[in-house]
């Protein structure tokens, strides 16, 4: 196999997700801009097989891991066509991972073939009215409940959700405060179903490139040991552990619609002329396009390089992952802005294509990690490496 040449077998999972994307391709336009679900395209989504992509074969799911370069792809093709599919799609991974990781036999069987067929919807739930970057603030609490009968109270609130006014489950990190003085709180992640008595949604501020979001809040809901993901104090970890799958398939996600918006200002700048000429033969412009070009498949390579390298060992690529994730997202910013450039006025239509991607792409320099707050990790892990071995991990080919 060629190193540049991805395998037939992720060749296949793309025009799978390829032809899911062009069935919802007519009516995208409208899905991306709903702040709730658009129900064409989750039943689109639910007819196919992708969700598939996101739970372990046991569990009715494709591969006998979850396959992180699959999920790349898919997302690739996905969010080219719509970032509400490919949204949707993410969801069903993002959320449920935990269960995969730390859930126990008698809870992946009860939620993971949902997620897998679609049936169940998943969300993750981190974020915080006070805490975002800094997941170690929040304050949703779960604490031994007063009856003592192995039951738990969870009581807080969780801030702009995906998924969460159609959500099944709430995969959620809390925070256990500890028992004896001197001690730490523990961090752990419980499974919430969104029909548990005290579990309330209301809308969060609608964004500038419209997204399924809720305001969670945990009003005494009463949890059993059953619900936890894993033991006490595992909480961080399976939230890095979700990172470093699904960070790589944000840098999928914008490698797709770095490629929808360059071959519309690409199409848009060989038909226009101006000055006698195409917009492409006028050398700024050119410009614009080539350096674009550069972006995308400089981002493409590095997001599946590093999609494979969390394939065969998920435990050690959360360096990585954010590395591909900061520069894919960063490049689809930047190749957005030129390709608005590139169409001048009519890269400024309210509701077009290229103005939806021009907005699409500033969410993803903020969620799953802001681009600053990865530069720190990212800086971190380059110094440890060369202190340790004298280079950077990844260097080594
Ligand atoms: C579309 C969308 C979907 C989302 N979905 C979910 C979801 O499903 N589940 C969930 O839990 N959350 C979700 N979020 C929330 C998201 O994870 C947070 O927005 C993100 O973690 C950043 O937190 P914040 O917005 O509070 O920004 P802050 O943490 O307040 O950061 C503000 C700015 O300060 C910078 N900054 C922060 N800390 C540092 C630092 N130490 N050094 C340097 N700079 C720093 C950041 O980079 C950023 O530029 C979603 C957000 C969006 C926009």
């Amino acid at each position: 196999m060629s190193i540049f040449e991805l395998p037939q077998l992720y060749r296949d999972v793309k025009a799978e997700a390829q032809a899911v994307a062009a069935e919802v391709a007519p009516f995208a336009g409208e899905a991306d801009e709903c702040s709730e679900v658009h129900a064409p395209t989750l039943a689109v989504l639910r007819a196919s097989r992708l969700c598939e992509l996101m739970v372990p074969s046991a569990y009715g799911g494709r591969f006998e891991r979850v396959d992180p370069l699959a999920v790349c792809v898919a997302r690739e093709a996905c969010m080219k066509a719509s970032a509400h599919l490919d949204a949707l799609l993410a969801l069903q991974g993002i959320g449920s991972y935990a269960i995969a990781l730390g859930g126990s036999e008698a809870q992946r069987r009860d939620w993971l073939p949902r997620v897998a067929s679609g049936d169940s919807i998943a969300a993750l739930a981190l974020t915080e009215p006070e805490a975002g970057s800094d997941l170690k603030a929040i304050t949703t609490t779960l604490r031994p409940s007063a009856t003592g009968d192995d039951e738990f109270v969870l009581s807080g609130r969780k801030s702009f959700i995906s998924n969460a006014p159609v959500a099944d489950f709430f995969t959620t990190l809390v925070r256990e405060p500890a028992s004896g003085e001197g001690e730490e709180d523990d961090y752990s992640v419980v499974l919430v179903p969104a029909d548990s008595p005290g579990v309330r949604i209301s809308p969060s501020p609608e964004i500038i490139a419209p997204h399924v979001l809720g305001e969670v809040d945990f009003v005494d809901v009463v949890l059993t040991s059953d619900h936890r993901l894993g033991a006490p104090g595992r909480g961080v970890a399976h939230v890095l552990a979700t990172l470093s799958v699904f960070r790589s398939s944000v840098a999928g996600a914008a490698v797709g619609l770095m490629e929808g918006a360059l071959e519309i200002a690409g199409r848009h700048a060989a038909e226009r002329q101006q000055f006698g000429r195409p917009l492409v033969r006028l050398g700024a412009v050119a410009n614009l396009l080539a350096d674009s070009w550069v972006d995308l498949e400089s981002s493409r390579l590095l997001a599946y390089r590093v999609a494979d390298m969390a394939r065969r060992d998920p435990a050690t690529t959360l360096d990585h992952s954010s590395l591909a994730k900061l520069a894919a997202t960063e490049a689809a910013g930047r190749v957005v802005d030129r390709c608005v450039q590139v169409m001048g006025r009519w890269g400024l239509i309210k509701g077009s294509r290229i103005e939806q991607y021009y907005r699409q792409a500033r969410p993803m320099r903020i969620y799953e990690g802001a681009s600053e707050v990865l530069r720190l990790g990212i800086a971190n892990r380059l110094c440890r490496d060369i202190v340790r071995t004298g280079t950077p991990s990844g260097a080594q080919y």
